[in-house]
């Protein structure tokens, strides 16, 4: 195994874990996987928010030094809508692990301590010496750093590598911050990632030793909506990620590079195929929460993972009067409805699995729709229905054709 290597696996788990979610079975070459992964780890810093583009280049010393008595911690904690410290933590991902890396990076400067080793103990280290923190807005800290990569090899263990590299006996105890080896390989993917966009006008200061490469890192945390669905976007082959202009010419849904692909893909696709050639659709007004007539539903309904920086600037939006995003486009999903377990069924709960809407379905303003979901549902309090977005609050739904099994979520 090649230390610091994202593998197929690792990069479509990382995507995944970001809300970006391509098969499993994938073709897609692993460069494109990487390139997506790097579209992805921009956003995720919301660099073209802060520099215009994601092609931008970014110098440093062109933004005051970060102002001491600002906590630099709470600075690198980018907040969205729920996506606060717990959120991160809970997700468990080698992303997430990143996120905290970085706070934690933070929190060594602001304690003085300027280098850092990120180490798995066995084969793998990154040294990293933050030489600067810079504001690039009033409480958003960029962090200059230099960073070398350390792996053992077959003849030598990584302690005798750390040695040779600081050129001592005895390694220098620095402070440590312990990550696996998948975590590792990702943060050097965005060290490089982010060095790449480091101006070439940028000299760092101090000035580093040949052995380190410069970098910056600057607050990360999950995708807001808009960019889950720009980067979902896929185009081509739904099987393999080929170019492509040819259609299930049953559904027109989705499109396929040939018949191979076809054939291979149609177990996955035989149930929507069905539904839409043949199913029938109804087209629902979906509300946002009914307000406090409906008990025992929480209140306020919020998105995970819009921007609370941006959703302040948006004057006086209620929440509930808001356009649900749409992250799906013109895409086929899948929603899941809730019926009140107690009182009466006059209304549905609907929402999609990442929770990026979560809408409800009136019997008194869709008649004819409730009474078809109604009885699709039959005795279970819940079901999985093909959906497909088609204005802003409206949704093609179809009742009558299941999905070929239960999710879970
Ligand atoms: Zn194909
Ligand atoms: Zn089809």
């Amino acid at each position: 195994m090649d230390a610091f290597k994202l593998t197929r696996v690792d990069l479509l788990n990382v995507l995944n874990e970001l809300n970006i979610t391509i098969p499993r079975q994938t073709k897609l070459k692993t460069d494109r996987l990487r390139h997506r992964l790097e579209r992805t780890l921009d956003a995720a810093q919301r660099y073209s928010n802060i520099l215009g583009s994601d092609d931008a280049n970014i110098n440093p010393s062109a933004y005051p030094v970060w102002d001491a008595h600002q906590d630099v911690t709470k600075g690198l904690y980018r907040q969205i809508w729920g996506g606060l410290v717990p959120e991160i933590e809970r997700s468990g991902g080698a992303f997430s692990k990143m996120c905290n890396l970085i706070v934690g990076l933070g929190q060594f400067w602001a304690n003085n301590i300027h280098e850092v080793i990120v180490t798995d103990d066995r084969t793998s280290a990154i040294v990293i010496q933050i030489l600067a923190v810079h504001a690039i807005k009033a409480n958003r800290p960029l962090l200059v750093v230099g960073y070398a990569a350390v792996t053992s090899s077959k003849k030598m263990s990584l302690k005798r590598a750390l040695k040779l590299f600081f050129s001592t006996d005895k390694i220098p105890t620095l402070a440590t911050i312990r990550a696996t080896g998948v975590e590792l390989a990702l943060f050097l993917h965005l060290l490089a990632q982010n060095g790449k966009h480091l101006s070439e006008e940028f000299t760092p200061c101090p000035q580093l030793s040949s052995q380190y490469s410069a970098s910056a890192l600057l607050p990360i945390t999950w995708l807001n909506m808009r960019d889950i669905s720009r980067l979902n976007k896929t185009s081509g082959c739904v099987e393999c990620g080929n170019p492509t202009q040819r259609e299930c010419n049953r559904c027109q849904s989705v499109q396929y590079c040939g018949a191979v692909c076809q054939r291979n893909h149609w177990e996955d696709h035989q149930h929507i195929c069905r539904a839409i050639s043949s199913g029938v659709w109804y087209t629902v007004g979906l509300e946002p929460h009914p307000g406090a007539e409906v008990e025992g539903l929480d209140a306020t309904i919020i998105n995970r993972y819009d921007d609370l920086e941006e959703e302040v600037t948006r004057e006086g939006a209620q929440d509930r009067y808001r356009i649900p995003p749409n992250v799906y486009g013109d895409r086929y999903h899948l929603v899941k409805f809730q019926v009140p377990l107690v009182g009466s069924k006059t209304h549905m709960y609907i929402y999609d699995k990442r929770k990026s809407f979560q809408m409800f379905l009136r019997e008194e303003h869709n008649q004819v729709a409730f009474a078809a979901a109604i009885k699709a549902m039959g005795d279970w309090p819940k079901m999985y229905r093909w959906a497909q977005r088609v204005g802003d609050w409206e949704w093609l739904i179809c009742f009558d054709r299941e999905p070929q099994y239960s999710p879970r979520w």
